[in-house]
């Protein structure tokens, strides 16, 4: 079968023959397709087996020519157009030439051999970098990208770093973050109460000795404060949970090298080759089973995946190779506030959690997380677009204007546009506190500034009480001329991913997520929108069910089991056996009543949510400790069940066409099932199973009821890899073809592209 994969590659490829590269390359493995070069990067449009098109994008990063630099290479899947031959397409440059700002990037190759190298002028100093690694986009003020535009101004150049970077033929020439031991920043270690240990690598010796001693480090990184301590210390990582109050969330890891992540974990040549890219994420990899492991449960509990990254930047190199063990790096924040950047919110925020701070003096001038992502059959999959991703632009055509869309509430992100450039934010995270939401309005100003932006329209959502709706509402204020259009929430879900699939025409858009404001004023998220892009139509969703006490069914998930239980059995489900959340009748009494009287009981057909209940009812867990933790728990144990164990069963359901014309699936049959599965005292793990069948079946029945071929899986609900790797492969079965997220997040990280690729459609 023919499949086509589109790439999209910067860096040093200009000049260097990669064009002719590419085409030689083409022509041998028999590929049709096109290449352009243009100021915004060199563009790939393959045309192969999936197979050789995976092998061709390997080959390209393995075999480049000898003078060109990878700085960033993305690729997605898109549909096939059945090329006849491999083309070098003429570069037509419209509009504009956008200089890009860069994303940080990880330590090359070269420079990791001079940090290394006892004889090099440069050994062992954390600043080092060249024009192909290191910081950008955490460290530029303005464009053009000149050496006093960013924080290394302040630094000036030794005569031989300067002679480096005057010299054309020099790997340093106009690396403008070009630094040495002798006129580049330096280290610092102080305790937590500002006072001066140790400088330069006696201070980053004394910082490992600390973590040895598992005492709780706190990081400058590139892009904010990262918290690290020792992964196999299980005091360690407790006393790190704790005075962080976290008490559950997993927590990222950083180790040593690949060979130490191989014993840990499965990792496939895709996961490997994830992990040692140039954006180098956290990516999400399965525990081996039956192993001896070295990290403490304190790290991820019972999660079968670890997050995990590899050093990418020379300070985290240096310590990392002294310290030779996987050490806990997660966020330098407190709950979900934005990662710290200055020495000064460090100390105010972090210093009741971290015994030491390891600093430096250059200065970072905006929050960068670390990007998260995974394999999902076969492809990335990105779960946090941040460093070394953004802010590198999608490429949407169509859109008039400038636009801003200021995206959700919840994993925030925004979207700028030149011409057909979409720039996409860092993750901002929940606007929830004053931190995230200065960080939200200053990445908007950010953003724009770079480019030079005027919004003529704003896109937001059309939830009255976000942040971010009333943030467009205000800019309407000052602006009369300013045009504000709102988009429904899973509709958006949808465009962005139609946006990156390269999808026009009638799609059917399976959009399932937590919460959303509908059209009619109630939450949705187990949503079926028919779109052709421009316009949407509800054409079917989950039966409503009801959230007694509101957005606390977030953390209290037995309350949302209880309302599920309640609707299929009514005042009887009381007396249902074997159901853990039951037996305290106290509790139970208080959300019937809430239930029977209509008292703070929001109506939803939210996916999300039913997952969490009927986690609750299996007996997984009845509190989260942050959001999907329950349903995530399902997941896991439907997933070790499988794997032992597979069955195709599933809970039965029905459907019916309402008043209106809409589908309602009622997942009535499906929760009495469970609990009559549990009253059996059949395995969790097989409940499990089934019951993400049940789901999966859900979506392929409306599809073919709904009769369109093209399914679009989006939302939140899909971060779940069971649920989605089970509805491509039911869906497939079925003749229909599905799209699923590759670079935008299909959480709520994605909608501000959606609502970006909304403005495309408009006059
Ligand atoms: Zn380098
Ligand atoms: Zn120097
Ligand atoms: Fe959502």
């Amino acid at each position: 079968m023919t499949h086509k994969l589109k790439i999209t590659i910067r860096g040093v490829v200009q000049g260097v023959g990669f064009r002719p590269f590419v085409y030689r390359l083409a022509s041998e493995m028999h590929i049709k397709g096109w290449i352009i070069n243009s100021s915004q990067g060199v563009f790939i449009e393959a045309e192969s087996d999936k197979a050789t098109l995976e092998n061709f994008s390997e080959r390209i990063r393995t075999e480049r020519p000898a003078n060109s630099y990878i700085q960033s290479f993305e690729s997605s899947w898109l549909d096939p157009e059945g090329f006849t031959e491999f083309e070098i397409r003429e570069s037509k440059e419209q509009g504009s030439k956008t200089a890009l700002v860069l994303p940080d990037i990880s330590t090359c190759p070269d420079c990791l051999d001079e940090i290394f190298d006892p004889n090099n002028r440069r050994y062992l100093y954390p600043f080092t970098n060249c024009t192909n690694c290191g910081p950008r986009f955490s460290i530029i003020a303005d464009l053009p990208y000149d050496r006093c535009n960013t924080t290394m101004g302040e630094f000036e150049m030794c005569p031989e770093c300067r002679a480096e970077y005057t010299d054309p033929l020099n790997r340093r020439f106009h690396a403008e973050p070009t630094a040495c031991p002798k006129c580049g920043p330096k280290v610092t270690l102080l305790d937590n109460n500002g006072k001066l240990l140790a400088e330069k690598n006696d201070a980053i010796n004394m910082a490992a000795d600390l973590i040895r001693g598992g005492k709780i480090v706190a990081l400058k990184g590139i892009g904010g404060y990262q918290l690290i301590c020792d992964a196999r210390n299980g005091t360690a990582s407790r006393e790190l949970r704790t005075r962080k109050r976290r008490s559950e969330k997993p927590f990222a890891m950083m180790f040593p090298d690949i060979n130490s992540v191989k014993a840990e974990c499965e990792v496939s040549a895709e996961e490997e080759r994830l992990l040692c890219s140039v954006e180098a994420p956290i990516v999400l990899l399965k525990r081996k089973r039956g192993i001896d492991s070295v990290i403490s449960d304190e790290c991820a509990g019972t999660n079968p995946y670890f997050g995990i990254m590899l050093p990418y930047s020379p300070l985290h190199h240096i310590l990392m190779r002294e310290l030779g063990f996987p050490v806990i790096a997660t966020s330098g924040n407190i709950s979900e506030e934005p990662i710290c950047t200055t020495e000064e919110q460090a100390f105010e925020k972090l210093s009741g959690i971290a015994d030491v701070f390891l600093v430096h003096n250059r200065k970072i001038l905006r929050h960068v997380d670390d990007s998260i992502t995974r394999i999902v059959n076969g492809r990335e999959m990105m779960m946090r677009r941040a460093r070394g991703y953004a802010p590198l632009p999608l490429v949407m055509d169509g859109i008039k204007g400038t636009v801003l869309a200021t995206g959700p509430h919840l994993k925030n992100t925004i979207a700028v546009n030149k011409d057909s450039n979409v720039f996409v934010s860092q993750h901002i995270g929940d606007l929830e506190n004053v931190e995230s939401i200065n960080a939200f309005k200053n990445v908007v100003s950010d953003l724009t500034a770079f480019y030079e932006l005027k919004p003529d329209r704003v896109i937001c959502d059309m939830h009255p009480d976000y942040i971010s709706t009333r943030y467009a509402e205000s800019m309407k204020e000052k602006v009369q001329s300013l045009q504000v259009h709102k988009v429904q929430h899973h509709y958006a879900h949808v465009l962005s991913c139609m946006a990156e699939s390269g999808l026009e025409g009638e799609v059917l858009g399976v959009s399932w997520d937590g919460t959303g404001f509908g059209t009619d004023g109630t939450i949705w998220g187990g949503e079926f929108l028919l779109s052709n892009g421009a316009e949407f139509r509800r054409a079917a969703h989950l039966a409503p069910f009801r959230l007694p006490a509101g957005e606390q069914a977030i953390q209290d998930v037995w309350k949302t089991g209880y309302s599920l239980l309640y609707s299929v059995f009514g005042k009887d489900c009381d007396n249902l056996p074997n159901i853990e959340f039951l037996k305290n009748t106290a509790q139970t009494r208080l959300i019937r009543q809430m239930l029977e009287k209509d008292i703070n009981s929001p109506v939803t057909t939210s996916a999300g949510r039913l997952f969490d209940g009927a986690a609750a009812i299996a007996g997984i867990r009845n509190k989260a400790t942050f959001e999907a933790q329950a349903a995530m728990e399902f997941e896991f144990a439907a997933e070790s069940y499988s794997d032992e164990l597979k069955t195709n069963d599933y809970f039965t359901f029905e459907t019916v066409k309402n008043s209106n014309g809409v589908y309602e699936i009622s997942w009535s049959n499906i929760i009495r099932s469970l609990a009559e599965g549990a009253l059996r005292g059949e395995a969790k793990g097989l409940l499990a199973l089934k019951f993400h069948n049940s789901m999966a079946e859900i979506i392929v029945n409306t599809a073919k009821l709904l009769k369109i071929n093209r399914v679009v899986l989006t939302g939140g609900c899909f971060l779940n890899k069971l649920l989605l790797e089970r509805s491509i492969s039911r869906l497939e079965e079925e003749g229909f073809k599905v799209y699923w997220h590759q670079r935008v997040p299909t959480g709520d990280g994605g909608i501000s592209a959606g609502q970006m690729k909304f403005a495309s459609y408009l006059k």
